[in-house]
Parts: structure tokens; C-alpha cells; sequence
């Protein structure tokens, strides 16, 4: 139970020891919301051969993302369909349209305008989410996007998976870091919340590497983490790997570890949108851990408690960020007046 004179925060640091992204929209809003995600029938730079060919080696998006399976359904369908499914299921309210399959933003501005504002014509959306890779905003669809934070709640959720360009080279992400960093910059200059996919256990990373990821993620002044284990699905060049013998998946008492041990070295602000990973119907190959997403998620909480620590418990050893613009973005909610962004720059 809450403790009343605890601020909100803190109680539910007690509770689950971070920042689950279901308490951050109990704090930003006064009605259920619930995402509802989407497949806008955009490709990926990745996989058309503009910036690669064959996609991440990890890649099956139709192993995560149900979406993209069958005929394309028009948004504004999909949007019903989810609103729907959410409000029976659990009383949702209140929406976030979430571009997330493939690479959102893959497309000119004025496709991009159409698609976005037509899941944002239902009366009940009162945010977006869009899911990119750092090598494809310019500065035009940030505008864009930025516009929106006028009247809703908005996000960019960049897939960084890894700090370590290595690790990026061999899971072919058609990207390095600097791109990445270049994008969380720009965007941050914007009133648009970051939210950054990092995943761990990646090819031939270490506890070392991760650790660095979470370290350099946390000097960002993002305001979401999504995690997830690697997994290998069907169809993918790691499921090639996997079976040739060449890559590891863990078991969920390791990954549950990491993840602690990732999320000591993230401020408690920011919030933890994800986890554990999906994998629908038949896709997955390895790890199967037969635990549910509730169990791996209430066995980090157990992890913090055995060990006494919460999120951000080793993030005030860290350095602060040089020199980086930080932004702190307005609270939007659908209806208000827009504040001006604000920059900040960390100067010491
Ligand atoms: S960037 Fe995303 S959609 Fe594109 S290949 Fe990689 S994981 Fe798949």
C-alpha cells in the first residue's frame, strides 16, 4: 500500500525498485492510458538496401510485432481495433499511437504528416510513440514531430541495442554510435521525450560492455529505457549463427542479474518502458525459460531487494555529462498550451 506522506516516486521505487512506464503514465495523466501499437507499412533502410541489406541479424519483426503479419489494416482501423482489445482487457482510457514496426520515419514528411495525424484524429490518442533508427531523422521530421508535443504526449524510441561499434558492425545495424548520438542531440533540442532500445547479451559483448552501454545511456538525459535479453527467432542470421554453434543465449537468472545490475547505473527518472522482450506464435528458437513476462519482471524486483539496491543506486558515482544540451521536456497533455522548449547546458 502507498504510503501517503511518501512522494509518489519514492513509494513505487519501494514497490518495484524502478520506474515502470506504467507508474510514469499514472503521473502524467488522470485516466487509464494504455499503447496501442501500430504497423504504418513502412520498411527499413536496413533491409531495402539503402543502408543495408538482410536487416539486424537478429531481425524477425514479424516475431515481435503481430502487426506485420497479414494484410495491411489503415491506421485508423488498427487504432479501433487496439482501442478496443485495451479498453476490455484492462479498462484503458486513453491512448498513445505507437509507430512501432520497422523504421517509422522512413519516408518523406508529408507521408509522415498523413500517417501520424491519422491516428492522431481519434478522439481518445492523446500521444504518439515513434520507434526509428538514429540514421533516419532529419532535422525536417523532428519539426515535424516536434509539432506535435503542441497538444500530446510524444516520444522517439531510437534502437541503439549497444555503445560498442563492434557489437554493431557484427549484428550489422547499419549504424555506429556517433550516429546515434548525433540523433539523441538533435532531438533533445526539441520538446520530444528519448526513449532508447538497448538490448543485452548481444554477440560477443561481456558484463564489462553492457555495463559501459548502461553507464553512457545514463549520461544522456533521455527520458525512457527499453531492455530486452537477446533471443534468437526463426529466420534471422543469428538463428544461423545460433545453430552453426557461433552465439550463446543466457538463462533468465543471468539476464534477470544484468538487468539489475544495468538499471543500478540509470537515474530513477527515467522510466523502464520494457523489460523482457516479445516473441509471438512459433518464432522464438532460444532462450525458452517457460516464465512469464510478470515472473522475469518480479524476479529483477526480488534482485534489487536481495541486494538492497534500486534504480539509480549507482548512478551518483557517475560523471556528469560535458557540455551536452539538456532538454527538459514540457508535460503535455492533450489540450494545453505549449510550453517553450528549454535548453539547458551542464557546464563544470
Ligand atoms: S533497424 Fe529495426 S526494423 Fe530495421 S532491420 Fe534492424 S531491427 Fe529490423
Amino acid at each position: 500500500m502507498k504510503n501517503p506522506s511518501m512522494p509518489a516516486k519514492q513509494s513505487y521505487l519501494l514497490k518495484y525498485r524502478f520506474f515502470p512506464f506504467s507508474e510514469y503514465l499514472k503521473e502524467h495523466f488522470p485516466y487509464k492510458v494504455h499503447k496501442i501499437p501500430l504497423h504504418a507499412g513502412f520498411t527499413c533502410p536496413n533491409r531495402d538496401g539503402r543502408v543495408g541489406v538482410g536487416g539486424c541479424t537478429y531481425c524477425a519483426n514479424e516475431s515481435f510485432s503481430p502487426n506485420t503479419r497479414g494484410p495491411y489494416i489503415p491506421i485508423r482501423a488498427q487504432i479501433e481495433n487496439g482501442k478496443a482489445f485495451h479498453k476490455k482487457r484492462y479498462g484503458a482510457e486513453k491512448f498513445i499511437a505507437y509507430f512501432q514496426s520497422f523504421t517509422n520515419t522512413y519516408a518523406d514528411v508529408e507521408t509522415l504528416r498523413l500517417c501520424y495525424e491519422e491516428a492522431l484524429a481519434d478522439k481518445d490518442v492523446i500521444g504518439i510513440s515513434i520507434g526509428t533508427r538514429p540514421d533516419c531523422v532529419t532535422d525536417d521530421i523532428l519539426d515535424l514531430i516536434n509539432g506535435y508535443t503542441k497538444k500530446y504526449h510524444v516520444w522517439v524510441e531510437y534502437g541503439l541495442q549497444s555503445i560498442h561499434d563492434d557489437t554493431l558492425k557484427h549484428i550489422n545495424r547499419g549504424h555506429d554510435y556517433k550516429m546515434f548520438l548525433d540523433a539523441v542531440n538533435r532531438t533533445k533540442r526539441a520538446c520530444i521525450n528519448i526513449c532508447v532500445h538497448v538490448i543485452l547479451g548481444l554477440p560477443g559483448e561481456t558484463r564489462d560492455n553492457m555495463m559501459a552501454t548502461a553507464e553512457a545511456v545514463a549520461g544522456l538525459g533521455i527520458q525512457g529505457i527499453k531492455l530486452h535479453h537477446l533471443y534468437v527467432a526463426k529466420n534471422t542470421a543469428l538463428a544461423e549463427e545460433y545453430f552453426k554453434g557461433n552465439v550463446k543465449t543466457m538463462d533468465m537468472n543471468t539476464y534477470i542479474q544484468l538487468a539489475t545490475d544495468f538499471l543500478e547505473r540509470i537515474p530513477s527518472d527515467v522510466t523502464v518502458q520494457r523489460l523482457v522482450g516479445d516473441t509471438h506464435g512459433n518464432f522464438l528458437v532460444s532462450p525458452i525459460w517457460n516464465a512469464s513476462k510478470a515472473e522475469i519482471t518480479s524476479g529483477v524486483t526480488r534482485e534489487f531487494e536481495r541486494r538492497g539496491t534500486s534504480q539509480g543506486s549507482r548512478y551518483s558515482a557517475l560523471a556528469p555529462t560535458v557540455n551536452q544540451p539538456v532538454l527538459f521536456p514540457c508535460q503535455k497533455i492533450k489540450g494545453q498550451d505549449l510550453e517553450e522548449p528549454k535548453l539547458h547546458t551542464l557546464e563544470i
